[in-house]
């Protein structure tokens, strides 16, 4: 029998525990992970999770109460590995125990940005990754009148707009000249622009923050690179993620933007593995993709392998927002703006719905819609084909996107 070790319970380490099991695999497999509880899932808690009402848990579970007790896993909750010792093959745990591995698989995320400040440290200033973040961000909230966001990247502006339907008034400062500059195209930042806007949040966009101004120890407002002064009672930083790798660096794993690992998610260690938002595999592209989707992949694709059952297929990969009414899906990386990039834009056929496709030397490279699903869906096959319909098609409005399939 096998002994299998996950060190992170989030959606790259709970797939892949769930993925053994559904394919039969009775081997031992505990999971261990810093946070206390059931994990929950991460894309509610910049959305449903801040809105919600009670304090009950359940139903941001990302797997039920018993379930880890139905599928014979222990889970190690509450408990941080602090050291990996490669040459027995063992785990040095927060709470003094250790415990022993055959094959160890690193989960291990990433952590949110931080300021370099010593305001980061003000009990109105938040970040917003985990659910510790998320239950902080929302107790404050219901006593907040006003919120300033730094970063329009997903995290500031989901967190915008929940923070703009519980009735504060919010503020969004984006270094950029434009939002979301790092993962959408211009015509998809200006539609995001003109929708926050629409709904009462203030942008202030290609300026930076000079200082954050505290009253008795507490954050009152930012001073901007211009000079102004905005005031708030409580501030929330989104501007990005720093891959956690100090665990794997501590033990000698090859680390580089990220941890770095062969095509099969395999360290420097025949018996390490690692999968999910801070993992940079060889030939699967010159970027970590940090989404729900490549976390599960990774952890099917080490089950499958672990297994010997059939690989999942390889899928472009994909993200959703969902802001207001609108839903944001996106297939394919969108390229930053260069001479041999162009977008194609096509009105979809529901309220608001649109959809951008990006060309990166004439072949088509992402597409991003708003409520436009089956441009979304359309889009995506013609990546996974490789197909790059003609750009003046898709912009002709009598043109049936269907004729792609
Ligand atoms: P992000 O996508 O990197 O966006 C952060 C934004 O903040 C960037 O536009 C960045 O600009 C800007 N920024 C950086 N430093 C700044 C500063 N000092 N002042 C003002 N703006 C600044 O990261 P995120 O929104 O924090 O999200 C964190 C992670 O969670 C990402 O992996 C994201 O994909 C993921 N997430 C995904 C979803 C989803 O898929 N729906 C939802 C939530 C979170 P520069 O790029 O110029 O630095």
């Amino acid at each position: 029998m096998t002994n299998y070790v996950v060190i992170g319970a989030s959606h790259a380490g709970i797939s892949f525990v769930e993925k053994m099991r559904q394919q039969g695999n009775q081997d031992k497999i505990t999971v261990i992970d810093r946070l206390s509880g059931i994990p929950l899932q991460r894309p509610p808690l910049s959305k449903a999770y801040l809105s919600a009402d009670s304090d009950d848990e359940a139903p941001f579970h990302l797997r039920n109460h018993d379930w880890f007790e139905q599928q014979s896993v222990t889970l190690k909750d509450g408990i941080s590995v602090e050291r990996i010792s490669r040459d027995d093959k063992s785990l040095s745990l927060s709470d003094g125990t250790s415990v022993t591995y055959d094959k160890l698989i690193l989960a291990l995320g990433a952590v949110p940005r931080r300021l370099p400040v010593p305001e980061m440290d003000a009990q109105n200033i938040f970040v917003l990754r985990d659910g510790v973040d998320a239950k902080g961000l929302r107790k404050a909230m219901k006593s907040a009148k006003t919120a300033i966001v730094i970063g329009g990247g997903y995290i500031g502006l989901e967190a915008a707009a929940s923070l703009k339907k519980q009735g504060l008034d919010v503020h969004v400062i984006e270094a950029a000249p434009r939002l979301l500059a790092r993962v959408a195209s211009p015509q998809i930042s200006q539609a995001y622009h003109q929708l926050h806007q629409e709904n009462g949040v203030i942008i202030h966009q290609n300026v930076g923050v000079d200082k954050l101004l505290t009253t008795d120890g507490a954050i009152s407002g930012v001073m901007l690179a211009s000079g102004e002064e905005i005031s708030c009672d409580l501030l929330l930083v989104g501007i990005g993620v720093i891959p956690e790798t100090s665990l794997a660096e501590q033990a000698g794993l090859t680390i580089g933007n990220g941890l770095l690992t062969d095509y099969h998610y395999q360290t420097n260690d025949a018996d390490i593995y690692a999968i999910g938002d801070n993992v940079l595999a060889e030939g699967r592209g010159d970027m970590r993709i940090e989404s729900i989707h490549n976390a599960q992949y990774g952890g099917h694709y080490l089950a499958s392998r672990f297994n010997d059952e059939k690989l999942p297929q390889i899928e472009a990969p994909w993200f959703w927002s969902d802001q207001y009414d609108r839903k944001l899906q996106s297939a394919g990386l969108v390229p930053a703006p260069a001479d041999d990039v162009m977008q194609a834009t096509r009105a979809g056929k529901r309220e608001g719905g649109l959809s951008v496709w990006s060309y990166k030397s004439g072949k088509l490279v992402a597409v991003e819609s708003i409520n436009d699903p089956q441009a979304y869906m359309i889009g995506k096959i013609c990546l996974e084909k490789g197909a790059s319909p003609a750009p003046a098609d898709i912009e002709n409005p009598d043109f049936e996107l269907k004729s792609l399939r």
